[in-house]
Order: C-alpha cells, then structure tokens, then sequence
C-alpha cells in the first residue's frame, strides 16, 4: 500500500542519514588523527610575473595523505574542517607550516595562505598569525592571506578589525575567486585589498568566447586603475597565458604554468626558468 510505501521510504531515509553521519563521524576522526600523526601536506603552485616569467609566490594548497586512499583534495574535508571547529588547529598548521617553508626561499618569493571564513570567527586569528611569522622568522610582507567573499559575511566589524590589524602588520591581503560572489566590487570598496585574483571560471573560454575577453579585460583595467595587483588564475593553455600577458595582468597562475607541487619539487623549479619573458 502507498502507507507501507512511505513507511518503506522515511526508513531509507532514516538510514541514509545514519550513514551520513556516520561517515562524517569517520571522517573528522580521520582529520583529527591526520593533524596529530602528520599526514596534512602543503603543495605549492606558483604564480609568475606575466611581463619576466619569473616566479613570484607560491600558494599553498593543502593535501591529506591518507594511509588507505591516498592524496585528498581541500575540497572534500576542509568543508567539514569548518562545521566541527577543526579548522582552528588546522588553519593554524597551514600558517605555521607555509611561513616556515618559504622562510627557505629566496626573499624575492612570497606565500599565499587561504584563510576560510570560519577562521575569523576567532579573535585570535591576526595573534595566530603573528606568531607563525615570528616563529618562522618571515617578514610579513612575505606573507599573502587569500580570503573569499565568504570572510566578507561574517560579523563585519570584527572581520574589518582582524583584517585591518593584520594589514597593518605588513601581511598582504588577497581577494580570492574575484567575481564570482554578489557583491565583490563592493567589498572592493570597504576593504583595502593588495591584490585580486580572477576566478578561474572567467578565463576558461578565453581567447574564443569575446564575452570572457571582455570580462577579464575590464576586471584587469579595474584593478590597475585601483592600484591593486591582478593575478588570473587557472590559466592552463598557451593562448590564455598569452591573453593574460597581453592584456597587462600582473601576476599568472595555472597548470599551464605548473601544477600545484610537493616543497621539493617547488624548491627545485625556483632553480630553473618556467615562463619565458613577454616579447
Ligand atoms: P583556491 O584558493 O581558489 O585555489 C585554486 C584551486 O584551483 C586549487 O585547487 C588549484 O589546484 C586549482 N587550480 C590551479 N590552477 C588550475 C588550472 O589551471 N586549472 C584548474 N582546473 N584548476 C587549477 P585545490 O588545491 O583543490 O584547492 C581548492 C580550494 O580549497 C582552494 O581554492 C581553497 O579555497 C581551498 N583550500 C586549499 N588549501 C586550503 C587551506 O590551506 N585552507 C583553507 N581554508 N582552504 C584551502
Ligand atoms: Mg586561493
Ligand atoms: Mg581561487
Ligand atoms: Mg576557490
């Protein structure tokens, strides 16, 4: 009967949420153990000056390496990471780590650090920050926080505060994803951002689709009539790379460029040229 038929479906359904929770139980018990046994990890991708090739920061992605499946991407834990507070510690590492990383690089190379929303729920995030620059031993400026839109909707006034404390300090200040939230331009506004990174979303049909050249071209003229830093993110073919170059970006980053890369194999590429100059 239809009766029986519904009592039959909220069960799977029961059981279906069971095993969510479940799972999500596992899975932050995993990302406990992974904090305390060392198994998170700090790829670094490069961004490169568009008009000498060189390279010029890197930013840090991280990666859990799971005893049983392997390499696993931010995108399935840090989620997670946020709704049970793990993300403090977690965030913490990622600072500590990054900063002591790049305190080996040449001094000419900055990191970039992403900070997700969550983080400045505590008051104590500019503290945190301070002393894994401290710890490290890395001037500030070295220093890039790149944060969405996302931070933007939390409690703004002590977002601002944090995020004017921390720029005060010397660290620079990155608007991650650029265009793809409802209010970015203004934010641009209420904040004072050293730079922008286009969302790679925009660059993904460039040169063919004229609507995306018209996009990243006026978000570029944008950000230099503003006296902030572009970067265009996700470039992975030679005609994007090329567009970008041409249309007077400051900063390229993407796998056309490289892939985001364990600290040795990064440490290694800083020896080596990976862009030639722009003709
Ligand atoms: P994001 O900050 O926008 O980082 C760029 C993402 O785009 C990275 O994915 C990178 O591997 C990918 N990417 C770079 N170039 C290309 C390209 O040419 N083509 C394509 N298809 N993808 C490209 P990843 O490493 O999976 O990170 C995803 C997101 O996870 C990041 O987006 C960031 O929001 C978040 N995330 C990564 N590391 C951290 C972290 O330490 N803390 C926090 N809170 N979030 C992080
Ligand atoms: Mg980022
Ligand atoms: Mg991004
Ligand atoms: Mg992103």
């Amino acid at each position: 009967s239809a009766k029986a038929e519904g009592k039959g479906a909220a069960r799977r359904y029961a059981v279906a949420l069971d095993e969510k929770a479940r799972e999500r139980r596992v899975i932050e018990a995993g990302l406990r153990r992974a904090l305390a046994e060392g198994e998170l990890e700090l790829h670094y991708q490069p961004l490169v000056d568009a008009r000498t090739g060189k390279i010029t920061s890197a930013e840090a992605l991280l990666r859990w390496r799971h005893p049983e499946r392997g390499l696993i991407p931010p995108g399935d834990f840090i989620a997670l990471a946020e709704e049970t507070g793990l993300i403090q510690p977690l965030g913490a590492w990622v600072l500590r780590t990054a900063c002591a990383d790049a305190a080996r690089w040449p001094d000419t190379i900055n990191v970039a650090v992403n900070l997700s929303p969550a983080q400045f729920r505590e008051q104590t995030l500019a503290q945190t920050v301070a002393e894994a620059l401290s710890a490290a031993g890395l001037p500030p400026e070295r220093l890039e926080l790149e944060i969405t839109e996302g931070v933007l909707l939390m409690d703004e006034q002590q977002t601002m505060a944090t995020l004017t404390r921390l720029r005060a300090s010397g660290v620079r200040i990155s608007m991650d994803d650029f265009g793809t939230g409802y209010s970015s331009l203004s934010y641009l506004r209420r904040f004072p951002f050293d730079k922008i990174k286009i969302d790679q979303s925009f660059v993904r049909q460039v040169p063919a689709d004229p609507d995306s050249v018209a996009i990243v071209r006026a978000i570029i003229t944008m950000g230099a009539c503003l006296g902030l830093t572009t970067t265009v993110e996700g470039v992975e073919t030679t005609e994007q790379y090329d567009f970008c170059v041409a249309e007077g970006c400051d900063t390229i980053q993407g796998f056309h460029v490289s892939r985001p890369i364990p600290l040795g194999a990064f440490r290694a590429l800083l020896c080596e040229p990976v862009c030639q100059p722009a003709a």
